[in-house]
């Protein structure tokens, strides 16, 4: 290791983990398009792909050339140098999965909860789950590099609520996972936020200002602009569900005419359960809807409108280019984005809707889990984390 790599040395701006965040953007490099892309000097390029490859954030191979020649070596980000394990929380079910350090799916399970149920019982529900996925895909745990964990961000009210409310927020979540995972980092935020990241992952250069609306059984948006998700001051942001609308229907949450109260699986449930029919979860009132059943189909595009009027204020504060609409009632979207239209593109300013795309998720069921993989590689991989890692001697191995 050079003199520059010792612990407590800082490379600043031009380390080994900025050339690692290059590196990740494209498959392969050769050395000559490394050092054209990131201004490094040939030897200093050179140093700090030693210490990637060494501590086993790059792998090397050789193209055979084309026009005969010496084969000429590529480096590439080593996404097989370890295992990422994720979750997504949901209001009445979870999924798990194993990644690889592209956060590709591997393997994934999914099992409804029961929305009475305890944060704890849940996340030792999940922890099982995820044990249960490595076991099954005989998974060499010490190179599990990181977790990344979507919670519900909606208020409830049952046990299984808020992520302020104790249980459910970030510190109490990576305790449990840190007990029977030591020493992996676990990366916590909300379920709409990791599914706005899922999204953003299919083309982070066209979703630059974009709302990922996610319908469950609650109701929630993730929101990204100039490229980064909102977060807010207190992580709070896109917390829609409780936004008083008016109206005489009370919430979960105790208080009257919110959002959720009138435009959720939440709500729609009860409406549907009022009038003789079983329903538990959102999915019950998909497989309604893909039954064409009347009652169900309008009261999701009813709540559509609610959630479309909600969303145009949003674009018109932050005039984003797309709308996405996911979650699991989403997963039959027709008559929920024939609402979200109608609100939008009826009701608010053409200068504001005409170039407004709003659609249905293409990642769909996945794009939690792949939202929590991204969250735990931006963690792990950001520059500071990876020459501190080179510098400690705590490589990849
Ligand atoms: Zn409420």
């Amino acid at each position: 290791m050079g003199k520059e790599g010792k612990a407590g040395q800082s490379w600043g701006s031009t380390g080994p983990g900025v050339l690692l965040r290059l590196i990740r953007t494209a498959d392969r490099w050769t050395k000559s398009e490394l050092v054209r892309e990131s201004g490094l000097a040939r030897t200093t390029l050179i140093e700090r792909l030693d210490h990637l490859q060494s501590a086993g954030y790059v792998s090397s191979n050789k193209q055979p050339s084309k026009t005969g020649g010496r084969p000429a070596e590529t480096y590439s980000f080593n996404h097989l140098a370890g295992y990422l394990l994720v979750a997504d929380i949901g209001g009445s079910h979870v999924r798990v999965g194993v990644t690889d350090l592209a956060g590709t799916l591997l393997a994934t399970s999914e099992n409804d909860l029961d929305p009475d149920d305890s944060p704890q019982t849940v996340l030792s529900g999940v922890i099982t789950d995820l044990q249960g996925l490595c076991h099954q895909e005989e998974l060499d745990t010490s190179r599990i590099r990181a977790i990344g964990v979507g919670v519900p961000n909606s208020v409830q009210q049952g046990p299984l609520t808020h992520p302020e409310i104790p249980g459910w927020e970030n510190r109490s979540v990576s305790d449990a996972f840190a007990q029977v995972f030591p020493q992996i980092p676990v990366l916590v935020d909300k379920d709409a936020n990791i599914m706005a990241r899922g999204e953003q992952r299919q083309s982070p250069e066209k979703y630059q200002n974009m709302i990922v609306l996610k319908v469950g059984m609650g109701v929630g948006c993730g929101i990204v602009i100039d490229g980064r998700i909102l977060q807010g001051a207190a992580g709070e942001a896109g917390s829609i569900g409780h936004i008083p609308r008016g109206g005489t229907v009370q919430c979960s949450c105790g208080q009257w005419g919110c959002l959720e109260a009138v435009a959720s699986g939440r709500s729609i449930a009860k409406a549907l359960m009022d009038s003789g029919q079983v329903v538990h979860s959102s999915r019950d009132i998909v497989n309604l809807v893909r039954k064409r059943d009347g009652q169900a189909v309008e009261l999701v595009r009813q709540a559509g409108r609610e959630l479309g009027e909600m969303l145009g204020i949003l674009a018109a504060v932050m005039n984003p280019s797309i709308i996405i609409v996911g979650g699991n009632l989403a997963e039959s979207p027709e008559p929920l984005l024939a609402g979200i239209r109608e609100s939008v593109y009826g009701n608010f300013l053409p200068s504001l809707t005409s170039g407004l795309e709003i659609r249905p998720s293409v990642v769909g069921s996945a794009a939690g889990l792949t939202g929590a993989a991204e969250l735990a590689l931006e963690a792990l991989l950001e520059p500071a984390r990876v020459d501190d890692s080179i510098a400690n001697g705590r490589a990849w191995h």
